[in-house]
């Protein structure tokens, strides 16, 4: 059984992990009007891995006998300067999610809800890998700047980026 503001703040988080996908999905339309089609790819594997997290959580409510209640999903941008900009409104959303799943935490701690403390473990580090991985790429522009070649060989290598689904969703 799960209780009530447990119950609240996983169906907030499910808005939030919606509105990442959302997001996402937005920064990959922009890359692709801007000519960058391997940064389109990357945001829209970003897409999917922010939809995963919705469902995780959404399989979880369900799990624990909750109610899953969907919210609207709020705008999101749709323009941005530079990749840079995109990458640096990635990071900084990132850090954003972590803080919201580091409340998430406090809640189920304080509410002595241990299963949904150790759910969220795999999101504690999931945002490890989100906030480094934005970073990397903030440097490596950073480095660039306006080298076309440069900019080139980015989008290439940002572009081999392949989904695969998270690994708490396998078998589901
Ligand atoms: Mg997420």
């Amino acid at each position: 059984m799960l209780n009530k503001k447990v119950e609240d703040a996983l169906n907030a988080q499910i808005n939030a992990e919606m509105w990442s996908a959302y997001l996402y999905l937005s920064m990959a339309a922009h890359m692709h009007d801007a000519g960058q089609s391997g940064m389109a790819k990357w945001f829209e594997v970003q897409f999917k891995e922010e939809q995963d997290h919705a469902m995780i959580f959404f399989n979880y409510v369900i799990s624990r006998g909750g109610k899953v209640e969907l919210k609207a999903i709020d705008e999101v941008p749709t323009k941005w300067d530079s990749a840079l900009a995109v990458f640096e409104n990635t990071l900084e959303h990132e850090r954003k999610v972590t803080s919201l799943i580091n409340n998430l935490y406090a809640v189920a701690t304080a509410e002595c809800d241990f299963a949904t403390q150790s759910m969220l473990k795999w999101f504690i580090d999931e945002q490890v890998e989100e906030e480094e991985n934005a970073r990397t790429i903030i440097d490596n522009l950073k480095m660039i700047k306006d080298n076309g070649y440069g900019l080139y060989m980015l989008d290439k290598e940002l572009g081999a980026r392949v989904y695969t689904q998270a690994s708490p969703l396998a078998g589901k």
